[in-house]
């Protein structure tokens, strides 16, 4: 990759956060848009100083601080005291007490990312994170390639900021997905093909064009995002960590940075440790991470994607073998459902507890569903399923045949 696009010129850290790390052979990186590893072609990840946060974090240093995110900061990898703020973050816990005796639970709790601002999906926090490290490296345009609901979030987020957008996206997607971004007035690429050819275009451009693109050569910066919904489950249940959760996989980031939020947590003293077990929900149209768990491989095989749940139609994912190696090492599952399941996971949800979830929720309660009944949730665990996206924006899927359209 090309010095222009590292910009090598602009490297704010702080005493927390100030390098990248190899998650495979431990090589070390200037915090620069980067995200493969020189020696081994591993995948970059963030790197802080514990023993700085765990002396200037408590719980009431974070419980001063705003109502979104960035009350988690120094967990997060910007130096800016001016982080992009549109109040990204601290959705509803909602004790889901309705579905929890529909499925026979004790302790069910909904992490509602439906509502989450600006753009109603859980991207609004990697994006969040990835554009505010965008401005710190002096970049003045940004991209991605994506399932819809990033190009909503990226394209939102970088109007708010002032940053120029470009957004690829396959040009399949839902109606409300593509009005969701071309509002904000972005460039949108609508590109003929899948996701997973999407994201190689991408991934050319990125080193020619000298553009930050959140989810490619900003990845180790954006993915550290999702960490808050690890945090702030935590928080929200009055800082102890839950028995179980269940979240939708698509690279598998969400899934991994949940984990590597909790353990933080643990690590800094702010919540007492717990085996945690981690389960993994996809559609069956779409479930290589699903399909090497049940065939105990440590290997994910690509898949070509065919499912209602576009946001998470993900064939060849990028964090598939990590979210793989958490469900396995917490004793949690990865599951998958059909089509037809993911819509009745939509209605139940509706339903019983007056939320509005898109198909990746609706894969999520199907999963938790099936897990239930198979005996591999016990009813006594605190459990936390993370709802990930909005209903409204794909509506397809469970419009009824008499609304025009
Ligand atoms: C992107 C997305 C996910 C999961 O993303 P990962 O790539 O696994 O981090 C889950 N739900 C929704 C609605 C999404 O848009
Ligand atoms: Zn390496």
């Amino acid at each position: 990759m090309t010095q222009a696009i590292e910009r090598l010129t602009n490297l704010s850290t702080t005493p927390a956060f100030n390098r990248l790390q190899c998650k495979e052979c431990g090589a070390e990186y200037e915090p620069v848009a980067k995200h493969v590893c020189e020696e081994c072609f591993g995948p970059l990840e963030v790197k802080y100083d514990y023993d700085v946060i765990r002396n200037t974090v408590t719980r009431e240093t974070i419980e001063a601080g705003p109502n979104s995110i960035w009350r988690y900061r120094q967990f997060l990898p910007v130096s800016s005291n001016d982080p992009i703020d549109v109040g990204t973050g601290m959705t509803p816990l909602v004790e889901a007490k309705r579905l929890a005796r529909r499925l026979g639970l004790k302790k069910l709790f909904i992490k509602n990312d439906a509502v989450n601002m600006p753009t109603l999906s859980f991207k609004d926090r990697v994006v969040s994170v990835a554009l505010t490290r965008a401005r710190e490296l002096g970049f003045s345009t940004v991209s991605c390639a994506s399932t819809g609901n990033l190009a909503n979030s990226t394209a939102a987020i970088a109007a708010h900021a002032g940053l120029d957008c470009c957004v690829f996206i396959p040009a399949d997607l839902e109606a409300g997905k593509v009005l969701g971004t071309l509002i904000y007035n972005p460039t949108l690429m609508a590109v003929k093909g899948n996701y997973d050819q999407v994201n190689r275009l991408c991934s050319e451009v990125a080193n020619t064009h000298g553009w930050g693109f959140v989810n490619i050569n900003l990845r180790p910066y954006y993915s550290e995002g999702s960490k808050t919904l690890g945090y702030e489950v935590a928080e929200q249940l009055g800082w102890q960590l839950p028995d179980h959760i269940v979240a939708p996989l698509a690279s598998g980031s969400l899934f991994t940075k949940i984990y590597k939020g909790f353990n933080e947590f643990v690590d800094c003293g702010l919540v007492e440790a717990k085996n945690v077990r981690f389960s993994g929900a996809q559609a069956e149209g779409c479930s290589p991470i699903s399909q090497a768990f049940k065939e105990d491989r440590d290997f994910i095989k690509p898949v070509k994607p065919n499912t209602i749940a576009k946001s998470i139609a993900i064939g060849n994912p990028a964090d598939g073998v990590y979210a793989l190696e958490i469900a396995k090492k917490t004793n949690g599952n990865i599951e998958d459902v059909t089509d037809a399941e993911i819509i009745e996971g939509m209605k139940l949800l509706a339903e019983t507890e007056g939320i509005f979830t898109e198909t990746a929720g609706g894969t999520t309660i199907a999963v938790l569903k099936k897990l239930v009944e198979a005996g591999k949730i016990d009813p006594d665990e605190t459990t936390v399923a993370y709802i990930t996206g909005n209903g409204l924006k794909t509506q397809e899927a469970v419009r009824p045949t008499w609304v025009n359209r």
